[in-house]
């Protein structure tokens, strides 16, 4: 490969970085206003292959009593329903913090094309922390995963909620708290 090829991939891979930046700022601001009526700070975007904004969410579990509303499932369903088409290969799902079993369920129910998160879940992570569900026997989908963009500010934000909660000490203590 050429020197300049070389150097136009690292461009390209500059500006694909950019965009994964940029998107989940966009998640962040929604899981600061599901903080705001008291729910754990996730938020999620989801985005077509031309880069266009399809649905945001914001987590609803408190705020709407259901065990469902996390941030990916309201931004799957919203699509879908947008699209009026439950297959969303052509989509990027980004969202804050790693999805759960029931999400990441969803996302490959979806056959969305690439999932890009934040932070790692080490209570639920069902991607890679505790579980693997996309690379499992259980998916019949392969799925492009992208961690770790903006991973600072997203465990941060968690931490910062959970700790104004002051969740008492025991073992299921969230996001690394001391
Ligand atoms: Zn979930």
């Amino acid at each position: 490969m050429s020197k300049k090829k070389v150097r136009s991939l690292k461009e390209l891979n500059y500006q694909a970085y950019l965009k994964h930046r940029y998107w989940m700022g966009q998640c962040l601001k929604l899981a600061q206003t599901a903080a705001t009526w008291g729910d754990v700070p996730v938020g999620a975007v989801m985005i077509d292959r031309q880069g266009n904004l399809i649905t945001e969410a914001a987590n609803c579990k408190e705020k709407n009593q259901d065990p469902t509303a996390h941030a990916e499932m309201i931004a799957i369903r919203a699509a879908s329903q947008i699209q009026q088409n439950w297959h969303l290969n052509n989509y990027t799902l980004y969202v804050t913090l790693e999805p759960c079993p029931m999400c990441a369920g969803a996302i490959l129910q979806a056959r969305i094309s690439t999932l890009v998160y934040g932070t790692d879940d080490p209570k639920t992570g069902a991607i890679r922390t505790v579980a693997n569900l996309p690379d499992s026997n259980l998916s019949y989908h392969k799925l492009k995963v992208i961690a770790g963009i903006r991973e600072l500010e997203c465990r941060q934000q968690l931490q910062n909620w959970f700790e104004s909660k002051r969740i008492p000490n025991s073992s299921s203590k969230p996001f690394g708290l001391k």
